[in-house]
């Protein structure tokens, strides 16, 4: 247990009245810097299981330090319900759709949207990236994660564990970027290239000490 209790949450009983305005002093603090602080949202688009998602959402405020909150879902855009199959839908589009919606303008928060659709390959400067898991738009503070393939593969017994191991190694990799960072040549870091067969096996989930100080000293300047 952390003794030093949430922020903003006072010590209790004990000393009466003069605790109670330590008590407030600490809430006025702790709720201005809370209101500058980014969160994360975790958004699922059409049905996905919600404890996975739950424990993605545990895993990115462990990692990232910030709040972050799943939900409400929302349905997939009319016009892109029907499409896909193995071929994908247009990631971007699909992302800049359902981000133009829900996001504020000038919210600094992040979301990160969750869809069971398979994303189409996309034309890149340097090449053609072949069905990519996971996209984000850096300027715009949104990411998108699909689902789609991550059950298949040799992953055994342990699909769930890799699941939720993938999603979320995919999920810090865009809140990465979001946060202004670039690849990493670190095999265990993830931020390394998603493409990679070593990103594709790894089961752990975590940042290398150089991507987590970026992305205390990005989350300290907003
Ligand atoms: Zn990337
Ligand atoms: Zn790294």
């Amino acid at each position: 247990m952390d003794s030093r209790g949430a922020p903003g949450e006072g010590p209790t009983g004990e000393i009466g009245g003069g605790l109670f305005f330590v008590h407030l002093f600490r809430i006025h603090l702790g709720g201005r810097k809370a209101g500058k602080r980014k969160m994360i949202r975790v958004v699922a688009l059409g049905e996905v299981e919600d404890a996975p998602l739950q424990k993605l959402c545990a895993r990115l405020y462990q990692i990232f330090g910030v709040g972050c909150e799943l939900g409400p879902d929302m349905p997939l855009p009319m016009s892109m319900r029907g499409q896909g199959g193995k071929s994908g839908v247009d990631g971007i589009e699909l992302l800049e759709k359902v981000h133009s919606t829900r996001h504020l303008p000038r919210s600094k928060d992040i979301t990160i949207y969750i869809t069971t659709k398979a994303l189409k390959s996309v034309k890149l400067p340097t090449g053609v990236q072949e069905q990519p898991q996971s996209i984000s738009l850096p300027e715009k503070g949104g990411g998108l994660v699909s689902l789609s393939g991550l059950t298949s593969g040799k992953a055994g017994g342990n699909a769930a564990a890799l699941l939720t191991a993938r999603t979320s190694r995919l999920a810090v990799h865009e809140v990465g970027h979001l946060l202004g960072l670039r690849h990493c040549v670190e095999a265990k870091c993830a931020m390394y290239p998603p493409w990679t067969p070593a990103f594709a096996a790894s089961e752990t989930v975590q940042l290398c000490a150089f991507c987590q100080d970026k992305c205390e000293q990005k989350l300290e300047e907003t």
